[in-house]
């Protein structure tokens, strides 16, 4: 059979594998001048397909911007602070300047504190060998601080190119929609480059003669939560407005259940209250510590639904991990949730294999 390749990027059109280049649908594969599905998304839609991380685009991405000059927005979702980091993402930095802009924070409740959001957030990077220029919170979605952003663009940028980097979910798309519509006036502004040159999407947005925004493929990272649940359950799991945080007084030796998710086990500790962050489509459940992964196994998918998950994914191929705080302090469930519990409190949590739990000082 002949080999045909897509005139956009040149990879050999196939239609066995979405996830890998060269994808086109069976019915498509003769039309004339076919482009397979990622050149046709950057084209039409303006969207950076996602890259897995141990795929060699994403390392051809990370090459391709080291050396070049020009400003980094690292963007950074409020509720999955773990879920945005990108391994490596220094040799994407490079000499340029970081600017971290924490996305979605419409989902916090109004009283938390958005100082101490910002100075965990540097936290984290540091720890990461990240040193962030600005940092600012922001909703792409409701276009919070959108303004200030720009502002911080343009004194930061000096007329350089505008890397917008980002895991996938953290609302890039959205933000780069939105910053296109501030900067230019216009809402459905068509790229220049939309067809790469290589199977690697770098889309090109002038905002000036001399100056572009310059969005970046998706990074899928597997410490995310959604890689155990479907695209329809990942709704559910996303909070869709602000949160009304869920208040439990729990004794030691309690268990609570996140959905079928993760089990936070109150280990010792005196009386203590765990507040629970999370969309209000996930149930939540108080048990006893002894019985809890009877309770599990016999209710994961009733009791604890939604999400649907096809298997009891808690009680094998888990990780544990275990806490004592000293002051008030969020656990921090990659991608799920977070929940607040007290000071002198000793926790285990149990999460599927590879999803990352951490502590931090409480922002609230
Ligand atoms: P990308 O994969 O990084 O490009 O992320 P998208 O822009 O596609 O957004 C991922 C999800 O997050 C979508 O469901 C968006 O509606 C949602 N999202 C993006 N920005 C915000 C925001 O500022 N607030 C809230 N609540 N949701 C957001």
């Amino acid at each position: 059979m002949a080999m045909y390749k897509c005139i956009g990027c040149g990879a050999a059109l196939q239609s066995e594998d979405k996830t890998q280049p060269g994808f086109v649908p069976a019915n498509r594969m003769q039309d004339e001048d076919v482009i397979c599905q990622r050149c046709f998304r950057l084209k039409n839609y303006n969207e950076t397909p996602d890259v897995m991380m141990e795929s060699g685009e994403f390392m051809t991405m990370l090459n391709s911007i080291f050396e070049k000059d020009g400003i980094v927005l690292k963007i950074i979702d409020v509720f999955d602070f773990k879920g945005s980091l990108i391994p490596s993402f220094n040799r994407i930095v490079g000499n340029k300047r970081v600017i971290a802009v924490i996305n979605k924070v419409d989902l916090l409740p109004k009283s938390t504190n958005m100082n101490r959001v910002i100075s965990r957030a540097k936290k984290m990077l540091a720890d990461e060998g990240i040193t962030a220029h600005e940092t600012i919170t922001i909703s792409a979605i409701k276009g919070h601080n959108l303004k200030a952003l720009l502002d911080i663009v343009s004194k930061e940028s000096k007329g350089q190119d505008i890397y917008i980097v980002g895991t996938t979910n953290v609302g890039k798309s959205t933000l780069i929609n939105k910053l296109i519509e501030d900067s230019t006036g216009e809402k459905d502004v068509i790229t220049t480059s939309n067809i790469p040159g290589t199977t690697l999407g770098l889309i090109d947005i002038p905002i000036s003669e001399t100056q572009s925004f310059i969005d970046t493929p998706g990074v899928v990272v597997d410490s995310q939560m959604t890689h155990f649940i479907s695209p329809k359950d990942l709704k559910v799991i996303m909070p869709k407005k602000e949160i009304k945080p869920k208040n439990f007084q729990l004794n030691e030796g309690q268990t609570l259940f996140i959905s079928s998710l993760a089990r936070v086990d109150f280990v010792k500790g005196e009386r203590s209250s765990f507040t629970v962050y999370a969309s209000d489509k996930l149930k939540i459940h108080r048990t006893k510590t002894e019985t809890a992964t009877d309770f599990y196994s016999k209710h994961y998918d009733t009791l604890l639904a939604p999400p649907e998950i096809e298997s009891p994914i808690l009680i094998e191929d888990t990780d544990i991990f275990s806490f004592r705080t000293t002051e008030r302090s969020d656990i921090l469930i990659s991608g799920l949730t977070f929940v607040s519990i007290d000071e002198g409190v000793e926790v285990d949590v149990t999460v599927p294999k590879g999803v990352e739990v951490s502590l931090r000082p409480s922002v609230f």
